[in-house]
């Protein structure tokens, strides 16, 4: 069944692909610091374009946790697209370590892939890889990989429950009890996402203080659902 405020984008691999309405929130705040800082209209919609890339790029790895979980016998609920990040909503966690490790590797692997495959395309064109901030509009496919390569590395960064920290868990997990293997990797999650929010705060990055913000509470939420209900 589809949640409320979502809208439905189409399927993909026959997994519904839903965007949360507060998405479009992006599009607004980018319009607005555009016309606040007194921007043409082509740079906007070059913004806009940017936009679309980075969600489509957050499709891509959400695909690869989906489909992979989907092989390894999880039935798949839905991708949702938010302003934040894209989550693939599986039925139920991975039951073994590895299935986890392999699961959460998929979504930046993903990325890997498609950075991959433009690179070749990039140099069986004989373009340029090093990006300018201002040219981004001349090269869509150089812009594409760039992205594709931020999601690879960030999603790895070992914070919990980001792709990184799910893997270091699955790892804890095999020496340790599942809950506690939950906890450790959620608590050392939460005070590199601390860590994060004061770099935020310090060089004036909004975006990575509200991530920040939204991992802490996600860890939390992880550690208490395991404690509710152990052992699940
Ligand atoms: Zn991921």
């Amino acid at each position: 069944m589809k949640p409320s405020a979502t809208i439905k984008l189409g399927t993909a691999f026959g997994i519904d692909i839903l965007l949360h309405w507060s998405f479009f929130f992006l599009p607004l705040l980018v319009g607005w610091f555009a016309w606040y800082h007194g921007q043409p209209l082509s740079t906007t919609a070059v913004w806009m374009v940017l936009l679309v890339v980075v969600l489509f790029s957050v499709l891509l790895h959400e695909l690869g946790h989906a489909l992979t979980a989907e092989k390894l016998g999880i039935p798949i609920i839905d991708i949702m697209l938010t302003p934040i990040c894209g989550l693939a909503r599986l039925e139920r966690a991975p039951a073994r370590p590895w299935d986890e490790v392999l699961v959460a590797l998929a979504g930046p692997l993903a990325n890997l892939g498609a950075a991959s495959l433009l690179a070749i395309l990039i140099w069986i064109r004989g373009e340029s890889f090093s990006i300018d901030p201002k040219m981004i509009n001349d090269s869509l496919w150089l812009t594409l990989l760039w992205i594709n390569l931020c999601l690879f590395a960030i999603n790895l960064l070992p914070i919990f429950p980001m792709d990184g920290g799910r893997i270091l868990r699955a790892f804890l997990a095999m020496a340790m009890d599942n809950s506690r293997a939950t906890k450790v990797a959620a608590r050392l999650g939460q005070i590199m996402s601390v860590l994060a929010i004061a770099a935020g705060v310090y060089w004036q990055i909004v975006a990575l203080v509200v991530i920040g913000i939204f991992l802490i509470a996600t860890a939390e939420q992880e550690i208490r659902q395991h404690f509710l209900y152990p052992g699940k």
